[in-house]
């Protein structure tokens, strides 16, 4: 190559404009060497201190994620054919290299003698814990293992992924194995056109005139929310809480088995690791203490949530009896009517708010919200290379203008760029020797783009998605931690990492905040605080049953994991219908077998973690509900204790030092309408 790599230039931001396709595979051949060489660099060095073992690694890591990490953030923002192919390239070599990385035994042995040396206890305690975490990484992943073991550990690992793809598969399959062909357009009564546009498109798919039902989410929700015909409704539940089991018609996908040797394989693997069960194994990486600890918590929000869903559901009862003649409640029904109730009794039309929220006024309320809780700027550039016309470069900049990080926002809908909202890291901060490097993210949205001279109009649940990943950014961008690994979002653990994101969207919920940054796109006028009052309703309906459900399945997974004993197996069965008759107000069908399609659990990240929903969100209630108390420091300490201290300690500390006590409940409770007062 003759022009230089610009993902390989040593510059403080990546220059996108400069980057193209053919620079990818190059850069990460020439960064995955640089990565090898500089770890057995740092791990046979005569040298066993901090620096020449520990620095180097972070170094390394830091040079690798530098090239790599605008390649990711270009594919999903500005795909091309050419990127594409380029990416996947760039994406394999990558996945073969971390897999030889992860397993580098070398470079845990060299760890460990940093971690045996005297000076160790003297050391900071942000090292020490860069230290303990990489250490313990590498024990997670086997690697401290010796002989046999190793191998046994390695050998689980496979076959563990290839189950969990079959499990996916097999409820893929499943999915699309089921449909029910209509004609009759009357059969479809009360499923809006919209939906019916989505349904006549799966029938021409197949070649088909008229509808096709399938188990597709979006077919499920129309069938579930809208088919006024209950016996519809009564087949397509019943085709969807059986899929992929013994239950169902077609028993070809049965994951019955699969979850069986999945349960198995973990409690073995854990075992390898000196852990009790799987969930003691999954809960080493999370905030709770232990699964007890995650299992009472669920316990006491099942106990306080109970009469308030007792009392959602004979208002259900109620109104399926009065306005739409149902006399018995069962599990088909439930969603229709709970939809038809939301409808007539609180109703909030999305499209009928936009308005108040013209993109250029919520981002002014965003940064002054920011600027109010943590005492920074954003303060806008115009001169960085971007790789497209809407995408938008900031700094971040303190009280006395020194600027901190800075941040790209790419919010706009458009081809080629990936669907969804999410944070991405673009460099972390890393303070190495003389060398200083700032943080820096990536906020993507896909936001309806400017259109007929309007500004883009955003919903309420745009401001909810925008204040969410402006949550992570500040975790990543408000670091004051040297060391990448341990700073900001890196390292933290899983059950803790949406404290921010979520602490933000409550703000998106209160009051004051959403009617300041709110003004009509014609007229200027604040968002009408009944319209407001409307919405917190409507947030808030059915909050007690839909709060059970979920403590139904994160107690159902940490059983599953906790106790499994070689002798009796998964029990998965036993284990669901003791759980739904400890927790849930309303009994599913004996034949529903929900979990045999659970793919999160079984063939994701979440085993024995499903709770971490529930724990981030009692997490950011309780703190939020500190602010609102209207103490003017605590923004100050939010940014210190938590968004700043990043990894450096447990999650468990962070809250301590900044809610000077550990989480309570009521908050949480609270924010759903459970709690009054
Ligand atoms: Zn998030």
């Amino acid at each position: 190559m003759t022009d230089a790599n610009p993902l390989l230039a040593d510059s403080l931001l990546p220059d996108f404009a400069a980057i193209r396709p053919d620079h990818v595979v190059p850069a990460m051949e020439q960064a995955i060497a640089a990565h090898r060489a500089a770890v057995a660099h740092a791990t046979t060095q005569a040298g066993d201190d901090f620096d020449t073992v520990v620095l180097a690694s972070e170094r390394a890591e830091f040079d690798l994620a530098r090239a790599w990490a605008p390649v990711g953030h270009l594919a999903s923002v500005a795909d091309t054919p050419a990127l594409r192919e380029a990416h996947a390239q760039g994406q394999a070599m990558m996945t073969a290299y971390l897999m030889e990385a992860g397993q580098n035994h070398d470079h845990y042995a060299a760890i460990e003698k940093v971690a045996a040396r005297k000076d160790f206890p003297i050391l900071s305690p942000d090292k020490k814990r860069a230290v303990d975490l990489a250490l313990r990484g590498f024990r997670l992943a086997g690697v401290a293992l010796e002989g046999e073991a190793r191998q046994r550990f390695l050998d689980i690992g496979v076959e563990l992924s290839d189950l969990s793809v079959k499990f996916s598969n097999a409820v893929l399959d499943a999915t699309e194995a089921w449909s029910e062909h209509i004609t009759d357009e009357d059969a479809l009564a009360g499923v809006p056109d919209s939906d019916k546009a989505i349904l006549a498109a799966y029938a021409r798919e197949k070649g088909l005139p008229g509808w096709l039902v399938t188990l597709r989410q979006p077919s499920v929700q129309a069938i579930m929310l809208h088919a006024q015909d209950r016996a519809l409704r009564a087949r397509v539940y019943r085709a969807n809480a059986t899929r992929a089991s013994d239950m169902a018609e077609d028993r070809s996908f049965d994951n019955g088995e699969r979850i069986e040797r999945i349960m198995a394989l973990r409690h073995e693997a854990a075992a390898i690791l000196d852990f009790s069960d799987s969930a003691a194994h999954s809960l080493e990486t999370k905030m709770a203490q232990d699964a007890q600890e995650a299992l009472s918590f669920l316990d006491d929000l099942a106990v306080r949530a109970r009469p308030m869903a007792e009392r959602e559901l004979d208002e259900a009862r109620q109104f399926a009896r009065e306005h739409l003649g149902l006399d018995s409640l069962e599990a088909w029904d439930m969603p229709y009517v709970a939809e038809t109730m939301r409808r007539i009794l609180h109703g909030v039309d999305q499209e009928a708010m936009k308005p108040y929220f013209p993109l250029p006024c919520v981002l002014a309320g965003t940064e002054a919200l920011i600027e109010r809780l943590f005492d920074v700027r954003l303060r806008r550039r115009d001169d960085i290379s971007l790789w497209h016309a809407d995408a938008l470069y900031y700094d971040l900049v303190d009280r006395d203008g020194t600027i901190l990080a800075g941040v790209y926002l790419d919010l706009f809908a458009r081809a080629g760029k990936r669907g969804g909202a999410w944070m991405d890291v673009c460099r972390s901060r890393f303070r190495d020797g003389n060398r200083f490097h700032l943080p820096v993210a990536f906020l993507t949205t896909n936001f309806a783009p400017p259109a007929g001279g309007r500004p883009s109009l955003l919903t309420h649940n745009d401001v909810v998605t925008l204040f969410h990943e402006f949550g992570h950014v500040l975790h990543h961008i408000l670091s004051e931690i040297d060391l990448p690994s341990i700073g900001g979002i890196s390292g933290v653990e899983w059950d803790a990492v949406e404290l921010p994101s979520q602490f933000m969207e409550n703000f998106a919920w209160d009051k004051a905040t959403l009617i300041g940054l709110s003004g009509h796109v014609d007229t200027g006028e604040a968002l009408p605080a009944d319209l407001f009052d409307r919405l917190l309703a409507a947030r808030q309906f059915q909050a007690g049953l839909a709060l059970l459900r979920q403590v139904e399945f994160a107690t159902f997974d940490l059983l599953l994991h906790r106790d499994y004993a070689p002798a009796s197996g998964a029990r998965v069965n036993e284990t669901l219908a003791a759980v739904r008759s400890a927790v849930a107000v309303m009994q599913p069908p004996a034949w529903n077998r929900f979990a045999h399609a659970f793919s999160l659990i079984f063939a994701g990240g979440y085993a024995a973690g499903y709770y971490s929903y529930l724990w981030a969100e009692l997490l950011s209630a309780d703190a939020f509900d500190l602010f609102a108390q209207g103490d003017e420091g605590r923004g100050a300490d939010f940014r210190r204790e938590i968004l700043a201290a990043g990894a450096s300690r447990t999650a468990a500390e962070n809250f301590r030092a900044f809610a000077g006590r550990s989480p309570e409940i009521e908050a949480l409770l609270r924010s759903k309408g459970l709690l009054t007062a």
